[in-house]
């Protein structure tokens, strides 16, 4: 793996060489960046419907429009977020000016996940360049049409020095942890997501883990049926499932249980027609192994929607089970399309049951009642929160994003993705033209002096 350390290296040299502030070169890798996804776009569209049989609409929303908003977002900001915060200085250290300085940090690694292949590598690298560092990405072997393509789009057009996509697996990752970057940035599960961390703490090195679990839906005291839904199907089986923020289980009460049931069904064939399998809005799994642990999850005997598989085209049918706490199904993240249903009528109990479990990466609520979503938010924490819809507080760039506790550490999105590939250094500028000399020794009675103007000044 020398040829890793090699490149590694060379992206070490380059940005000693660089003057870390300038903002001309960001904006050229954003603008090229830009233009290179959009040339491109129908190789990645279509890269990502060989991979997870994902819709043209869903590429677009999701990963390839997404990250060019991300793009525009940032080169308007960029100017703003780059600039120095001006802050007040303590009177004993008069005269001095005191200010905050964004900062590159330096070498970046983003690792990213197959289930959004293209815009969970391609978003923390907007926020990298914006932050005027060099990164070096390693796309999921699993999706492996995409990283071909993004490894291409990336290497054809960028400097190596800057911007370089290493193609592998578990070898080649393994060789990059080696490596003294100055911040890893990791998407996936949170097995994977311990190596990175237990390698990254040998070089002292900071990391972003964005991680997963199992992201409760709770519904309770709500007349909209037909809205509500909508958009816990929607959520759910967006790419088939395999989403980060998908709603994993819902839980309910008795008396909206038929009714939920009847319009999750009514739902899921407005949206992929009785036969899902014949939609092209509906995705893929994404390989046999994952189609297999998946299956693993199903008893026939509590399937109250689909079920329906055909696994040699890693076609799983919209599915809807009932569950209860002991299932196995309640026991990991689900991440493809299996919607269980728990029933609790009391919606504190539900809200004892989810608090008891690690803490998720999304948290929702459907509800009328403003007192159960303010105690929802109050007392409840996970990474994000979305009351009566799922899904689409990521798509606010004024919200973070990311997981607490199990479902990760660290957030990112429009601005702060800046900050986290940022150091902000703070600088104080002394004038030499006045030297208070009451911290010079000999200290004498200098420190009840001292404590009185404290005291009175502050
Ligand atoms: P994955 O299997 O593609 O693994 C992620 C990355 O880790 C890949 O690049 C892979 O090459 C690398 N990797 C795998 N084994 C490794 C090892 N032993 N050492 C070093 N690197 C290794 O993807 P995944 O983990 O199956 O992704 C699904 C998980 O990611 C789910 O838990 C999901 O919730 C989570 N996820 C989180 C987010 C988020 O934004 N928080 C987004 C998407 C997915």
């Amino acid at each position: 793996m020398d040829s890793i350390k090699e490149a590694f290296k060379k992206q070490k040299d380059y940005f000693e060489s660089l003057k870390p502030l300038e903002l001309e070169r960001r904006k050229l890798l954003l603008q090229r960046l830009k233009s290179v996804i959009e040339k491109h776009e129908r190789e990645i569209i279509q890269a990502l419907n060989l991979d997870l049989g994902k819709s043209q609409f869903e590429a677009v929303i999701a990963e390839t429009q997404f990250i060019l908003n991300e793009i525009d977002y940032a080169l308007k900001k960029l100017k703003k977020w780059s600039k120095s915060v001006k802050v007040k200085s303590p009177w004993a250290q008069f005269p001095s000016k005191s200010y905050i300085q964004p900062m590159p940090l330096g070498n970046i690694l983003i690792i990213g996940p197959w289930n959004y292949p293209f815009q969970l590598l391609i978003s923390p690298l907007v926020g990298a360049i914006a932050a005027g560092n060099t990164a070096i990405i390693k796309p999921s072997e699993i999706s492996s049409h995409t990283s071909k393509v993004v490894a291409n789009l990336i290497n054809q057009n960028f400097d190596p020095r800057e911007l370089l996509v290493i193609e592998g697996a578990v070898e080649e990752t393994t060789a990059l942890l080696e490596c003294p970057f100055n911040h890893i940035f990791y998407t996936g599960n949170s097995t994977v997501g311990r190596i990175v961390m237990r390698k990254a703490a040998e070089n002292l090195t900071p990391v972003t883990l964005e991680l997963g679990g199992k992201s409760p839906c709770l519904v309770y005291d709500v007349k909209n049926i037909e809205v509500v839904s909508d958009r816990i199907v929607w959520g759910k089986f967006f790419n088939a499932g395999q989403t980060c923020v998908a709603p994993d289980y819902v839980i309910t009460s008795s008396h909206l249980k038929s009714a939920l049931l009847k319009a999750f069904k009514s739902s899921i064939e407005k949206f992929f027609g009785v036969e899902a399998s014949h939609s092209n809005d509906y995705g893929r799994i994404i390989n046999q192994k994952h189609f297999e642990r998946l299956e693993s999850y199903l008893d026939e005997k509590d399937i109250l929607l689909g079920g329906v598989r055909t696994k040699e085209e890693r076609y799983f049918s919209p599915t809807v089970v009932q569950a209860s706490e002991k299932s196995k199904i309640m026991e990991e993240e689900i991440f493809g399309p299996i919607l269980p249903i728990l029933i609790e009528d009391d919606f504190d109990n539900a809200l004892k049951f989810i608090q008891k479990r690690d803490r998720p990466l999304a948290a929702y609520l459907f509800t009328d009642n403003e007192n159960f979503s303010n105690r929802y938010n109050e007392e409840f924490i996970s990474g994000g929160m979305c009351i009566n819809d799922t899904i689409v507080h990521l798509t606010n760039d004024h919200l973070p994003f990311g997981g607490v506790g199990e479902s990760g550490m660290g957030a990112y999105h429009g601005e702060t993705s800046f900050r986290i590939f940022s150091h902000y250094k703070s600088v104080m500028k002394r004038g030499l033209w006045l030297d208070l000399p009451l911290r010079y020794p000999p200290y004498g009675e200098k420190v009840g002096f001292l404590r009185w103007i404290l005291k009175y000044f502050g």
